[in-house]
C-alpha cells in the first residue's frame, strides 16, 4: 500500500503545527502491509495533540502490533486547514504512522471518549472515501468500529458505523481481529455481511444494522428488536479480569508536537464502586480490578526507560482508593527519589490520607496545586450524587494542606444536577471563602482556592439516566449568581478563581449522549453545515445545533427539549436498554429513587454487596488487595 505523504507534504508548509502529522514518534510502530492479514486503522477522533497520549488507543496499539501477522496504524482529527488543502488536492485520511490511506484498511477502530467527536468521524469518513452510511458500504470498505465510553450508547451514530464493542478492548481486538482473520482466510464468504454477522454472534459486538428500533406516537421507543435470528437480543459489555496480565502499553509513544499530557501514565486499578451517581465512568467499568503493586512497579520501571519521560501518573478513577496506595507511593518516591522523576496521582478524595499521599509523591519538589472534588455545594446535593463529602472534611483537608505547604486548591463542581437549587450552588461561594480562611488560619496569607464548574449532562447506564437535565438559561443564571456570591467579600474573592463552562455544550452533549437513532440526522446536518471539533469551545457552535435539531427533529414529533430537559418515566424504553453494561436495570432505578429521597450508599468494596448486578453477571467478585506484596524488584537502590 503505497504512501500517501508525496501528496501530503507540500501541504505541509501551508498549515498550522505541520508536525502533527509527519509521525515517526518514539515506540511508533511501522509494519509491513503485504505480510499483515488483519490491518487496523486506529482513530482517536480529536486532534493529535488530545488524541495521541489517549491510553486506550496506545494499548489497543500495541496489543494488535505485538500480533505477528496483525499491523495497527494510528489516525488523528486535521484541522480545517489541512482538511481543506485535502479536498482540493484528493489527499485522503491518512494514518500518521506509514502515512497509508485509511480507507485501505479492514477496519476503522474509533476510540470515543466524549460523544462530541462525532462529527470529527464523519469529517474522517469523507476524506477516506468511505461512505457515510454504513448501508451504502460495500466489502472493499473499512469496517467501522466504535468503542470507548460513548458507545454505550452508540444509537446516536447507528447509521454511520457497522459496529460497536462495548468495555475492555484489550481481548476484544484479538477476539475481532481473529473472526477477521477466519473471514479472510476463507477468501470472505458473504462479503461485508457475513463478517458483520459473525461477529455479531460472538454476543460482544453489536451491528445496529441487525436491530429494528421502532417508535410509539408519542415519540418513545416501543422495542429495540433484532431482525433476524441468529443474533444476541442483549450485546454484553467485554471485562479485563487480570490487569497483571495484560501491562500495556509497555512502551508509550513519545508526541512529536505539543500534547495536552506529557507523561507516561501507569493505570494502577481499573473500575470504581463508589457510587456517584453522576459518573458513568465509574458505573460502567465495574467492578473493581487492582493492579498488583509489583505490577504497578514494573510498568513504570519499563515506561520510563522506554520514553525518557520524567513523569508518571498513577490513573484510575480515584486512585487513592487503590488498596496498596500508601506502600506504591512511598515505594517509587524512594525509588526515583535521585531521578528527577515526578510522580502524579488525581486525587479527588478529599481526606487527611490523601495529603499524605500528596506530600509523598511532591517529595522534596514544589508544592503548587492539589485538587479535589466535592462536584455538589451543598451537603444535601452531595447526598443526592452519593458524593460523601462533609464540609468539615474539606476543611479539616485543606487546612492540612496548607500547613504542609501546598499553596493553591482547586475544587471541581457541577452544576443542574437533580433537585439541585441557587442555595445548593451559593454553598460554593462559603465554601470557597472558608477554604481561604483556613488557609490564613494556618498562616498563608498568599494561598489561592479556584473554583472550576460546568454543567452536568445525565449519562446511559447511570442511575441518573431517568433524570431531566437542567436547561441552559437556569445553569448560566446559577454561574453567574455564583460568580456574584465569590466576589461578594472582596478581600476573599480576590484569591479565588473562577472558571466556569457554560451551560449551552452541555445540553448538546445530553443530545448525543441520550439520543436515538433519529439524532444522527442531527450530527450529518452539523457536519454538512461545517461543524467540527465540537468539543473545542472556539469551534462548537450552538446556534447551528439547534437549528440542525429543529430540521431533523421536529418533523417528527420530537426536539432537543424532548431529549434533554425530559425526565423518563420508570418503564420508558431507554435507546441502550439493549446493551448490557452489567448494571440491573432494576437496581439503578431503585439507585435514583435513593437519590431523590437524598439516601447515600456505600462503597461494596469495604461493606457488603448492594445487588448492582455486576458481579453476579461477570461470575466474579470486587478484586482488591492488600497482597502484601512489596514493590519489588523496585525496592531502593
Ligand atoms: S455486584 Fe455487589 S460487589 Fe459487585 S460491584 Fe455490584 S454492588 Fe459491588
Amino acid at each position: 500500500m503505497e504512501s500517501v505523504f508525496p501528496q501530503l507534504e507540500p501541504l505541509l508548509a501551508q498549515v498550522n503545527k505541520p508536525i502533527q502529522y509527519v509521525g515517526g514518534e518514539l515506540n511508533a510502530t511501522v509494519k509491513d502491509w503485504e505480510t499483515s492479514t488483519v490491518r487496523w486503522a486506529l482513530m482517536y477522533p480529536d486532534a493529535y495533540e488530545v488524541g495521541l497520549p489517549n491510553q486506550g488507543v496506545q494499548i489497543l496499539y500495541e496489543i494488535l502490533n505485538e500480533q505477528p501477522d496483525v499491523l495497527a496504524e494510528r489516525t488523528y482529527a486535521v484541522w480545517s486547514d489541512l482538511e481543506a488543502l485535502m479536498r482540493e488536492h484528493n489527499v485522503p485520511q491518512f494514518t500518521v504512522d506509514a502515512h497509508r490511506p485509511v480507507g485501505a484498511f479492514d477496519v476503522l477502530g474509533l476510540s470515543f471518549a466524549t460523544e462530541l467527536g462525532y462529527t470529527n468521524m464523519l469529517t474522517a469518513l469523507d476524506l477516506s472515501g468511505i461512505p457515510l452510511l454504513a448501508v451504502d458500504r460495500d466489502d472493499s470498505h473499512p469496517i467501522v468500529l466504535a468503542g470507548g465510553h460513548a458507545a454505550f450508547n452508540p444509537e446516536p451514530i447507528a447509521d454511520f458505523i457497522d459496529a460497536a464493542v462495548l468495555g475492555d478492548g484489550e481481548e476484544a481486538v484479538l477476539e475481532m481481529t481473529a473472526v477477521i482473520r477466519q473471514w479472510k482466510s476463507e477468501g470472505c464468504p458473504g462479503g461485508r455481511d457475513e463478517v458483520l454477522l459473525r461477529l455479531a454472534k460472538t454476543e460482544a459486538v453489536y451491528v445496529p444494522r441487525f436491530y429494528d428500533v421502532e417508535y410509539l406516537s408519542d415519540g418513545r421507543i416501543k422495542r429495540v428488536v433484532p431482525n433476524r435470528a441468529d443474533v444476541p437480543f442483549r450485546i454484553h459489555k467485554r471485562t479485563t479480569m487480570d490487569l497483571d496480565a495484560w501491562p500495556y502499553p509497555k512502551k508509550p509513544l513519545v508526541p512529536m508536537a505539543e500534547t495536552v499530557h506529557e507523561r507516561a501514565s501507569v493505570e494502577i486499578f481499573r473500575g470504581c464502586t463508589r457510587g456517584c451517581r453522576f459518573c458513568q465512568a465509574g458505573m460502567i467499568t465495574r467492578p473493581v480490578r487492582e493492579r498488583s503493586i509489583t505490577g504497578i512497579g514494573e510498568m513504570v520501571e519499563t515506561s520510563l526507560r522506554s520514553t525518557g519521560f520524567e513523569e508518571i501518573g498513577l490513573l484510575s478513577l480515584s486512585s487513592a482508593d487503590h488498596s496498596e496506595i500508601a506502600e506504591v507511593t512511598k515505594g517509587l518516591a524512594d525509588r526515583y527519589e535521585d531521578e528527577k522523576v515526578s510522580l502524579s496521582l488525581p486525587s479527588t478524595r478529599v481526606d487527611a490520607f490523601n495529603i499524605d499521599l500528596a506530600n509523598e509523591l511532591a517529595r522534596g519538589g514544589r508544592r503548587s496545586g492539589l485538587t479535589f472534588a466535592p462536584e455538589g455545594g451543598s451537603e444535601r446535593l452531595r447526598r443526592v450524587i452519593n458524593k460523601m463529602v462533609s464540609k468539615e472534611d474539606l476543611i479539616r483537608t485543606v487546612t492540612a494542606a496548607y500547613a504542609s505547604g501546598w499553596r493553591q486548591v482547586k475544587l471541581y463542581f457541577m452544576c443542574g444536577l437533580p433537585t439541585e437549587t441557587d442555595e445548593d450552588v451559593l454553598e460554593i461561594a462559603e465554601m470557597a471563602h472558608d477554604v481561604i480562611r483556613a488557609g490564613r488560619a494556618a498562616g498563608n496569607r498568599d494561598v489561592r482556592c479556584t473554583v472550576s464548574i460546568g454543567a452536568f449532562v445525565p449519562k446511559p447506564h447511570t442511575p441518573f439516566q431517568w433524570a431531566a437535565q437542567e436547561d441552559a438559561d437556569v445553569v448560566d443564571a446559577r454561574l453567574k449568581l455564583l460568580r456574584e456570591a465569590i466576589n461578594a467579600d472582596r478581600s476573599l474573592g480576590r484569591q479565588i478563581g473562577y472558571r466556569y463552562h457554560d451551560g449551552k455544550p452541555s445540553v448538546i452533549e445530553g443530545l448525543l449522549s441520550r439520543g436515538d437513532r433519529r439524532v444522527g440526522a442531527v450530527i450529518r446536518a452539523v457536519w454538512e453545515d461545517g461543524g467540527r471539533f465540537d468539543g473545542w469551545h472556539e469551534h462548537f457552535s450552538y446556534e447551528r445545533w439547534v437549528q440542525a435539531a429543529e430540521r431533523a427533529l421536529e418533523p417528527l414529533g420530537v426536539s432537543l427539549a424532548w431529549f434533554t430537559t425530559r425526565e423518563r418515566e420508570e418503564l420508558e424504553v431507554l435507546p441502550w436498554d439493549h446493551l448490557d453494561s452489567g448494571l440491573d436495570r432494576e437496581w439503578l432505578w431503585q439507585d435514583w429513587q435513593e437519590a431523590l429521597s437524598e439516601q447515600e450508599l456505600d462503597d461494596c468494596r469495604w461493606t457488603p454487596c448492594f445487588d448492582c448486578g455486576v458481579c453476579p453477571g461477570m461470575g466474579t467478585e470486587i478484586q482488591i488487595g492488600p497482597t502484601g506484596a512489596k514493590l519489588l524488584p523496585l525496592s531502593v537502590v
